[in-house]
């Protein structure tokens, strides 16, 4: 710890150059940042030192970089004796641009994207000189060739080791090398002000409200994803029924402590990431053992029904990446909020192998697809009509290949645009899933460094943003990988001003 916080009077008040409220991927990042330009740095966070982490600790660690391919990676992530026989096509800071402007229909803040694609890779490395280690990620982005080479897919390819759990666990023991004092079960309710600078934060602290003041306060405390009258509010009523994928303390106490000081909204309040989520296993909220598991991510090789019997989106639109964090909105529209997974013993071995060997998963199997509606309790008949007439459909002349868009098309109503597969081989499977809530897109208002603006467009001194509570970058949809990528870059950058 370098210099230390002083007690006074019979309120505690700690005094340090830069207060983090948040402690995720995004806050321990600017936690670190500046620890390393000499700041002494109190990271206050609301969870207990069992239950924190954030979203971070429940992601695969999958983080979206620009790279020239492997050669380029391989300085700064772990060896594996795969590699020689593995392919990671390059991702330039155009491919991340495009993919970017397309996901979110040309919503995303332009300045910010651009910092985030230049920046993205470097800051990993940086990181990992600090002590974070990381890894292609195989078993969630790579299909193995029949001659047993692996080929990358979706522009997604490095994640942690570990997953978010590594990542948390490394970011904590990082910051404790770099004298971050950590306090847990504090919960940041406001910001303290004079002469219009920030000069700290209110905390409740079991049931007792503690003043923390410091020069600069970075706030990395998430969205309002875990809080269901703002998720109503903002994003609509349905949305109360979501499930929270993730922490549970993202309740938006820090978006309304900035907004109470003047903080100008930044980025799309009005969505969010949402994804396909196991509809009835028990414990399917917050759930720290299972974590990522619940989700169902291999919708583009199978189908997607309502409990009417009928398909309502193009499950293969794009590779997962592209889709998946809007399709969970899809589902919340439809009736009961609910929709199966359906496969055949064609596909089924080809699911990811994580999810959907999850224990307790919610899953049924039956010898005829009729067989199957009577248990997932939708009319057979349609059902039957729905799986024949994609059945009859397919672009048979086009191989298929998970690796890359394939044009194995079904010309359905709505169609499937890639890898269409004849759901004709029992036993058939399914996987009932409903809308599982990840994080909000809104946010507040900042420059590239994360100061925090108000409505005039000028810095509220004191006052930065990262993360999550950093509002801009991401609208209705989003590509794999960002959220990580976004913490790193921003919360680093925030530190390092702060
Ligand atoms: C299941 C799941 C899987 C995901 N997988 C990926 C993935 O593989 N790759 C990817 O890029 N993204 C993924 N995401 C999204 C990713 O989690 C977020 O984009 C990213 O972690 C956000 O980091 P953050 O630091 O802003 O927020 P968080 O990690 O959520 O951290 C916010 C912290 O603030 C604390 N906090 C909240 N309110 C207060 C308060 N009032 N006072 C003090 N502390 C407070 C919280 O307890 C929490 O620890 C996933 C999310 C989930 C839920």
């Amino acid at each position: 710890m370098k210099g230390g916080y002083t007690v006074s009077g019979t309120e505690q008040k700690y005094e340090a150059d830069v207060i983090v409220v948040g402690g995720g991927n995004a806050g321990f990042t600017a936690a670190h940042a500046a620890a390393k330009n000499g700041r002494r740095v109190l990271l206050l966070e609301k969870g207990t030192s069992d239950d924190a982490g954030g979203n971070s600790f429940y992601t695969a660690g999958a983080t979206r970089i620009t790279h020239h391919g492997l050669e380029d990676l391989k300085d700064f992530i772990e060896p594996d004796a795969r590699h020689a026989m593995t392919t990671v096509p390059p991702y330039t800071s155009e491919d991340y641009a495009a993919d970017l402007d397309r996901v979110t229909e040309g919503r995303n803040d332009k300045e910010l994207t651009k910092v985030l694609l230049e920046e993205a890779t470097e800051t990993l490395r940086w990181l990992h000189s600090l002590g974070l280690k990381y890894r292609l990620m195989y078993e969630r982005q790579s299909y193995q060739n029949p001659d047993g080479t692996y080929l990358f897919w979706g522009g997604l390819h490095v994640g942690n080791v570990d997953g978010g759990q590594g990542l948390m666990a490394d970011h904590t023991r990082v910051a404790g090398e770099l004298g971050v004092e950590i306090r847990y079960g504090v919960r940041g309710k406001e910001l303290l002000t004079e002469d219009g600078k920030v000069i700290g934060v209110k905390a409740e602290v079991g049931g007792r409200e503690i003043n923390y003041s410091a020069e600069s306060v970075v706030l990395t405390a998430g969205g309002f994803e875990a809080d269901p009258e703002m998720r109503s509010h903002y994003l609509g009523q349905r949305w109360s029924h979501a499930k929270v994928r993730g922490t549970p303390y993202n309740t938006g106490d820090m978006l309304n402590a900035a907004l109470a000081v003047g903080a100008e909204r930044g980025g799309d309040w009005s969505s969010c990431h949402s994804v396909q989520w196991d509809a009835f296993t028990p414990h399917n909220e917050s759930n720290r053992e299972l974590t990522n598991r619940l989700t169902r991510q291999s919708y583009p090789l199978g189908i997607l029904v309502n409990k009417n019997g009928n398909r309502f989106l193009d499950e293969g639109a794009d590779f997962r990446n592209y889709t998946y964090a809007k399709y969970g909105k899809r589902i919340l529209e439809q009736p009961d909020a609910l929709a199966f997974q359906i496969f055949d013993a064609k596909t089924r071995p080809m699911l990811r192998e994580e999810e959907y060997e999850m224990p307790d998963i919610s899953e049924v199997t039956a010898g005829t697809v009729g067989e199957l509606a009577e248990k997932l309790g939708v009319d057979p008949t349609q059902l039957q009509k729905t799986v024949s007439d994609f059945n009859s459909r397919i672009n048979v002349e086009a191989e298929f290949d998970p690796n890359v868009k394939d044009g194995r098309r079904a010309d359905v109503e709505p169609p499937k645009s890639n890898w269409a597969e004849a759901i004709d081989t029992a036993p058939f499977f399914a996987y009932p899933v409903t809308c599982g809530i990840t994080f909000t897109f809104g946010g507040l208002k900042t420059d590239t460094h994360g100061r925090v603006l108000d409505q005039r467009g000028q810095h509220i001194k004191g006052l930065y943003a990262a993360g999550e509570m950093l509002g801009g970058l991401f609208a209705n949809n989003y590509p794999g990988g960002s959220g990580l990528a976004a913490g790193c870059v921003f919360g680093r950058r925030a530190g390092q001003v702060a």
